[in-house]
């Protein structure tokens, strides 16, 4: 599937390592940034620009401004600070008579590319020290005589950059690159709407990303690039959305007025209308031979978990088998109980499949599904292993499904059958994200509480006080309460706590180092729960039984740990993040949350929601020291507010797609340019013009969509399973 066989895009793939000012100790730096052939440099964008329009004599200078002066090197020093810092001075004067110091801590490299006597630029934000202008770090420009200084460029773009490499190098670099190569770059943006939405060129956008004479060229480029990228996934979505409903068929499954009734007679509550919603919407799905693809999202407690029941129960009603797939042990063990309790007076043959089972338990059970003698199935990922077999699936309930991603949805489909789908998500997403992980779904919400639940009290303690709190907490143990107190695990998510990890199987591997660093901070994470366990054990709660829960025990130890919890023997559970999804103990509503800041707010959100699960009002405090600005202000913003949607908006503008997730999802790593919270318009036009664009030709023949129909598959043919177009 070569995107081209045009000659010129092919330089594209050339190796970078051939290009002017690269060579092979650049290369190696390169490759670091993750840049291999040419096309990565032209697509690798600068991160920012410095607007260095701005020149002017040190005379007019003004404090705090980005600007930038012109002149000569009279003055060149490196010394040791007290401190014990390198600190290099390069003086520079101009005609206006005065002089500005430049000035670099520990930066002994930079000594060597300044000469007396030498024309240079310097750009920053100047500052008066004592009785002249400083900048610390400024931008240099070496200038010699015959340097036209007005043709230098007035925006410089700014690239990120690894150890070794410095700015000046990769603009450089990018500079020939862009002067070389932009030309070659094929665009595959059909040209109908390009002109519809007056987009330039893909030459011309790569000419003004890298290169803008002012910044509002580069702005225009970026909006061609962000809405390249977003037509392109939303091609794919629509593609695989289209793909799903029309070619697979799944068994009809109608709700029936007596299998309703049936169903309602199990729960020991009235749904709410929210939950009532969700569950009409699905019936209407289940009852086509579409497959179902429905998203369920839900603030934590809103009631998830009896929305799937019905679901669930409704394919048994029709003779057909259903399977509730979860991330971890823990939580599948408790659908496992929670269904249980549903089930109580029903006949439902059910089985649960986990990577805990015996290699004898796990082969009897794996007859059974495959004869039909299982109605309903909880699991792991251990279901969607190779020798697993259904005899008649209709269903499958995936929960905490961003844990997951689409491949194991597919999964499913190689077993040979074409399931509904109903996914769930306890983590509030926003509207763009939804769009663009999930954007092949039919999402319902779930957005109120069931009544009677009352808020959880939200509090951020001071070190100080924390005495104080811990009295509090031992007053309300004693009274029959139950504790979390949790403490971050660095890389602790679904994949560390299940035995296959989910890979995308999509490009852009994690180089090595980072990874090791993330275990090495891990473990010393791990050490860090086990202190505060071993603390809290022997000093505040001493009087009471402290349990530990982590993603590293194995399966037997924490079950139990959890069953101890359950029935109240442990009165203070000390864990990791483990407990964020889906754990639910009533009778626990107090919670504190050591080093607060590390965690994200929508996990946060997550956490919280653990202690919102009876009548009593839980108590939620959070502790964090020595936080900067930003992490006050995120931390502020998670005590007073309660909607997880509005946290999740902020969690993902501040942190980021990938970070929110916590793995890998596709439309993640694809988005190099475009950002899902300032370019929500952008997303929006993308997606409608996909989604018609599908529709009128669902294949991609025509010729005009050739460009796009390769790009399509070369970025998401693999994740996506796109094979009508393949
Ligand atoms: P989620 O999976 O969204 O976190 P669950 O379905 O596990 O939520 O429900 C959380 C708790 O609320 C459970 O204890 C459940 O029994 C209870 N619950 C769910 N729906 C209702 C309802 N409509 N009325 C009262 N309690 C409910
Ligand atoms: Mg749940």
């Amino acid at each position: 599937m070569t995107h081209s066989t045009n000659e010129l895009a092919d330089r594209l793939r050339d190796s970078a390592q051939y290009v002017k000012g690269v060579g092979p100790a650049r290369f190696e730096l390169l490759q670091r940034l993750g840049l291999e052939s040419v096309g990565d440099l032209l697509f690798f964008f600068p991160r920012s620009y410095e607007d260095l329009s701005d020149c002017r004599p040190i005379r007019e200078l003004q404090a705090e401004k980005l600007q930038t002066v012109i002149g000569e090197v009279v003055e060149l020093e490196g010394r040791t600070t007290h401190s014990g810092k390198g600190l290099l001075s390069v003086v520079v004067s101009d005609k206006s008579g005065v002089v500005l110091e430049g000035v670099w801590f520990n930066q002994a490299f930079m000594a060597r590319r300044f000469r007396y006597g030498q024309r240079v630029a310097f750009s920053g934000k100047p500052q008066w020290y004592r009785d002249h202008w400083q900048m610390n770090k400024p931008q240099v420009t070496f200038l010699d005589a015959a340097t036209d200084v007005e043709n230098q460029p007035k925006i410089q773009p700014v690239y990120p950059l690894t150890e070794g490499l410095h700015a000046e190098q990769m603009r450089r670099i990018q500079r020939h690159v862009v002067q070389t190569f932009a030309e070659d770059a094929a665009d595959r943006l059909p040209p109908g709407l390009l002109k519809k939405h007056r987009l330039p060129s893909l030459p011309e956008a790569l000419r003004h990303i890298h290169l803008p004479e002012a910044l509002a060229e580069a702005t225009r480029a970026r909006r061609r690039l962000v809405y390249e990228e977003f037509l392109i996934l939303q091609v794919a979505l629509s593609l695989r959305r289209r793909d799903v409903r029309t070619r697979h068929k799944a068994p009809r499954l109608p709700i029936t007025q007596p299998i309703d009734a049936h169903i309602r007679r199990l729960y020991p509550f009235d749904l709410t209308r929210d939950q009532n919603r969700a569950i009409a919407a699905l019936c209407k799905d289940m009852a086509g031979e579409r497959p179902m693809q429905r998203l369920l999202q839900a603030d934590v407690g809103a009631g998830k978990t009896a929305v799937a029941v019905y679901a669930l129960l409704l394919a048994v009603a029709h003779k057909h088998q259903a399977a509730i797939m979860a991330p971890t042990e823990v939580l599948a063990r408790q659908h496992w109980r929670t269904l249980n309790q549903y089930l109580t007076k029903s006949r439902v043959r059910r089985q649960l499949l986990t990577g805990g089972l015996t290699e004898k338990e796990r082969r009897i059970a794996l007859a059974e599904l495959r004869m039909g003698n299982v109605d309903l199935v909880v699991g792991t990922q251990a279901l969607i292993q190779k020798d697993v077999e259904f005899a008649k699936l209709g269903l499958v309930v995936i929960d905490e499904q961003h844990r997951f991603g689409v491949q194991q949805r597919q999964q499913f489909r190689k077993l040979g059958v074409a399931p509904h789908y109903l996914v769930m998500t306890a983590t509030p997403i926003p509207r763009t994200v939804a769009l663009t992980v999930f954007g092949d779904l039919d999402v319902s919400v779930i957005r109120g509480l069931p009544p009677g639940r009352e808020p959880v009290v939200t509090r951020w303690v001071e070190e100080a006080k924390r005495p104080k709190l811990e009295e509090h907490l031992r007053q309300e143990i004693a009274g029959g309460r139950q504790l979390y107190v949790v403490c971050p695990l660095v890389g602790e998510s679904a994949e560390d706590l299940s035995s296959s990890p989910p890979d995308d199987g999509g490009a852009g591997g994690v180089a090595a180092s980072p990874a090791a660093a993330r275990r090495k901070a891990a473990a010393a994470d791990l050490k860090a729960a086990e202190q505060t366990y071993e603390q809290l054990r022997k000093g505040a709660f001493t009087d009471f039984t402290v349990g530990l829960l982590h993603g590293r025990m194995d399966e037997k130890a924490k079950d139990e740990v959890m069953t101890r919890f359950r029935t109240g023997e442990v009165q203070v559970l000390v864990s990791t993040s483990v407990i964020e999804v889906g754990v639910d103990v009533p009778n626990a509503t107090l919670m504190v949350i050591e080093h607060a800041d590390r965690f994200g707010l929508s996990q946060l959100h997550q956490l919280r929601g653990r202690v919102s699960r009876g009548p009593v009002a839980g108590e939620c405090y959070i502790v964090a020291r020595d936080v900067n600005e930003e992490t006050q202000r995120r931390l502020r913003l998670f005590v007073r507010t309660r909607d997880g949607f509005a946290l999740a908006e902020e969690d993902v503008r501040i942190r980021g797609i990938g970070e929110f997730f916590g793995t890998r999802q596709h439309g993640q790593n694809e988005l190099r340019v475009a950002n899902l919270v300032s370019d929500a318009d952008l997303l929006q036009l993308a997606r409608e013009d996909a989604f018609a664009l599908v529709t009128a030709d669902p294949a991609l023949r025509e010729p005009a969509h050739a460009g796009l129909r390769s790009a399509v598959l070369e970025r998401y043919g693999q994740t996506l399973d796109l094979v009508e177009i393949g």
